[in-house]
């Protein structure tokens, strides 16, 4: 039996290495591996992947590697090296010395390949890629042979090594697998397994003008590894077949592909291709804009590993694919940072009070409490005074019902500070804007509390505007103004569907505690939401937050519905 610690509930994964490990498949062992092409940046379906492979491993005191699927020379950049290493550490995994490319094994599947034409069992074909295509057939109609596909041995080996040796054009030639036609599994009629390809490489550079293709480089280099279970997306369920046969006809040692949903989230695309139009074409304003869900984006946001771990766990595996609610993920982060955040307050959208019987040139140092879900982080003192700022959505001249915040003649509670009774609206004499509030307070409500039992229902945050920092916040909305953004009109595709107001600037005051607040910091700005630090943007003179999340839980109301409509 394995020694998991069971923290994780079981799957069908786990199930499948469970009964590996029962019967000694791989002598006990558990090895598995990540392996991104590296033409882009890790997005929240690669975590979930991640997540699942190292995660696995960890659990089953096993391995588990880093392996650059590098086979493609065109769309492979040093930037994605970079940055898919430094996700995955984020993330919180070690590959240790476990770094591997598939083109480090370029030499061995040429090797293999030459195997496999001295078996008969490859062929190098002079059709191009559009009479391939035709010669393929369909789902329902059997493949046509090519007429290159009884060439002697000894023809092919030596067509092969020509097109290695540069003798050929791009394109001109392919080594094809040898299998079935007919095959009703279309993975299954003559692969194509090397093309022709004058590109630079970013790690062989210029040695090989012919490149393996995934299907043919993918599971070779499992092998190579000695990965024992390799987990792929359920779109190569029917390339399973074809990983084992090339294993099976080269004799070598056969991991257990096993394929799982990959991960769908409403309000997002998940393919790179698409990301990668976002940040080509300007709709955003880079692979981590805080708006993207890579994970560089969710990181420069303000998530935490922790959350996404979570998030990746409580989804859990399975074999159907399904789109989880962005409000779940959202979900998953407040839990984290609602144990962990600072509490601060911060008005994003400042309207001026001033307390007519405060005295003029006193501050006061109100004591605030830093996290009441852990009363170990303390206290930290707020000045008060006579000017402040409090939300200007906090103030109606003409209140609804239900609106128990500050008012013409109403009394609320400053949070930590006083009670405060609103007594004249100044307004701007053209516009008709308010401009600032006059007020009053009761010195015995300090603390935030009244001798006399006197009850307020409303509690505000402020700031004291003489001490207060100005920061620019960001306000982040959905990118998309729909969950299924792939679904558009015919002639339109997913940038249609561009949500024009996901970012919304605003000029706030914040505390003067977070003058010095380090870039990636996290603080809940009471009433508000959680907010980090701009790693990017933010400087000492000039202070930048980025909205990571409102307070408003939007999954746990879809919860509640869910269950009363049970
Ligand atoms: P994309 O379509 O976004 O480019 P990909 O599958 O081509 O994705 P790779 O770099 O090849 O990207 O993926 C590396 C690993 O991450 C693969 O094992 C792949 O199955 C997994 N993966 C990619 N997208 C998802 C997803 N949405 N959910 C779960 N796993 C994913
Ligand atoms: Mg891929």
């Amino acid at each position: 039996m394995s020694e998991k610690e069971t923290k994780t509930p079981s799957n069908f994964i786990r199930e499948i290495i469970d009964r590996d490990l029962e019967t000694n498949k791989y002598e006990g062992r558990v090895h598995t591996r990540f392996p991104p092409e590296p033409n882009g940046y890790l997005h929240i379906g690669h975590a979930k992947s991640i997540c699942l492979n190292f995660g696995l491993a960890a659990d089953y005191k096993g391995l588990c590697n880093l392996r650059f699927d590098d086979t493609n020379p065109i769309k492979e950049e040093s930037e994605y090296l970079e940055s898919i290493q430094e996700d995955v550490r984020w993330l919180g995994f070690d590959w240790e010395d476990r770094l591997y490319y598939a083109s480090d094994y370029f030499e061995q599947l040429y090797e293999f390949a030459v195997k496999l034409i001295k078996d008969g069992k490859a062929y190098v074909d002079d059709l191009n890629a559009d009479e391939i295509r035709e010669h393929r057939g369909t789902l329902t109609e059997p493949g046509k042979e090519s007429p290159y596909r009884n060439r002697p041995v000894e023809e092919n080996l030596d067509l092969f090594k020509r097109m290695r040796d540069g003798e050929f054009p791009d394109g001109s030639r392919v080594l094809r697998a040898k299998i079935d036609m007919a095959s009703p599994n279309l993975n299954f009629r003559d692969p194509v397994m090397y093309r022709i390809l004058r590109a630079t490489h970013h790690r062989t550079g210029d040695k090989w003008c012919i490149y393996p293709m995934y299907d043919w480089a993918h599971g070779q280099s499992d092998s190579i590894e000695k990965i024992t279970h390799s987990i792929c997306t359920l779109e190569f369920e029917d390339h399973r077949p074809l990983y084992d046969w090339f294993l099976e006809n080269l004799g070598i040692y056969r991991p257990q592909q096993i394929e799982f949903a990959r991960l769908n989230i409403t309000y997002t695309v998940m393919s790179k291709r698409k990301l990668l139009i976002l940040v080509r074409d300007g709709h955003v304003s880079g692979w981590d804009d805080p708006r993207m869900w890579t994970i560089s984006g969710l990181r420069r946001r303000g998530y935490t590993p922790e959350a996404i771990r979570d998030f990746a766990d409580r989804i859990g595996v399975s074999k159907s694919n399904s789109t989880v609610d962005f409000a779940f993920l959202e979900h998953c982060l407040r839990e984290d940072l609602n144990k962990r955040a600072t509490r601060v307050m911060g008005v994003l959208r400042p309207l001026k009070i001033i307390i007519d019987n405060y005295p003029e040139d006193q501050v006061e140092e109100l004591e605030a409490v830093n996290n009441p879900e852990d009363p170990s982080m303390g206290t930290r003192k707020v000045p008060f005074s006579r000017e402040l700022y409090i939300e200007s959505s906090d103030f109606r001249e003409d209140p609804p019902r239900k609106f128990f915040r500050l008012a013409p003649g109403r009394e609320v509670r400053l949070r930590y500070a006083y009670f405060i009774t609103c007594v004249t609206v100044v307004k701007d004499e053209i516009t008709g804007e308010i401009v600032e509030l006059h007020c009053t307070y009761d010195p015995a409500t300090r603390g935030g509390d009244s001798p006399d039992g006197r009850k307020v229902k409303g509690t505000i945050h402020w700031v004291s505007a003489a001490q207060a920092v100005q920061a620019e916040v960001r306000l982040y909305d959905h990118l998309f103004n729909r969950p299924d953004p792939d679904t558009v009109e015919a002639d339109k595709d997913f940038t249609a569907n561009l949500n024009p107001n996901s970012l919304e600037v605003v000029q706030a005051y914040v505390e003067p505690g977070l003058a010095n607040a380090q870039p990636g910091s996290r603080y809940q700005f009471e009433r508000q939401g959680y907010f980090c630090v701009d790693a990017v943007d933010s400087t000492a003179e000039r202070l930048v937050f980025n909205r990571t999340v409102s307070l408003r839980d939007t999954w746990a109301k879809i919860e509640k519905s869910l269950q009363e409509n049970q």
